[in-house]
């Protein structure tokens, strides 16, 4: 099964949604396999966001990213990695559909309030960014039978 790498970003966390959206993931059905708080730097952020390094509005990135500790946060499933930017929603919450994270929660382009991985191959480059090896924690829940039916795992 896929796993990819979320970010609950400080308006997340300033704004308490962590449980909400700790909420939606665990109805989904994803399965959390690795979860963590940490203070990010603007080191980490060059490189998780090398692509936009160059736009006027990285100083803001970096200002908004570090206001507060995050919660970086493993999810294995099967197409976790399309499923799960599909439940965040367009990057701007204003534009961003309802029903999704970012489109019911958040009404900025910046302070989006969740960060997720947009391929398998990113996804697996993130996930050993921000987890050192034995932090992710790959398990087999015992409802799996009830979450996928036998030939989708
Ligand atoms: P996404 O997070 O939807 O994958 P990007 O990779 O394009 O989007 O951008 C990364 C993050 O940088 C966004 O989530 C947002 O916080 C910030 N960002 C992107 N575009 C802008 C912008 N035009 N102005 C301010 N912040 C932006």
């Amino acid at each position: 099964m896929e796993q990819t790498l979320v970010i609950l970003k400080p308006s997340a966390i300033a704004r308490g949604l962590v449980g909400e959206i700790l909420t939606r993931i665990e109805r989904k059905g994803f399965i959390i396999t690795g979860m963590k708080m940490m203070q990010l730097d603007e080191q980490i952020l060059r490189e998780h966001y090398a692509h936009l390094v160059d736009r006027p509005f990285f100083p803001g990135i970096v200002k908004s990213m570090t206001a507060t500790p995050v919660i970086v946060m493993a999810l294995k499933g099967v197409e976790a990695v399309e499923v799960f930017r599909k439940m965040t929603g367009v990057t701007n919450g204003r534009k961003a559909e309802p029903g999704t994270l970012r489109g019911d929660f958040c009404m900025s382009g910046q302070a989006n309030i969740v960060h997720a991985s947009d391929s398998v191959e990113n996804a697996q480059i993130e996930l050993r960014r921000f987890f050192k090896p034995g932090e992710i924690l790959d398990y087999t829940p015992e409802n799996l039978e009830f979450l996928y039916a036998d030939d989708e795992r």
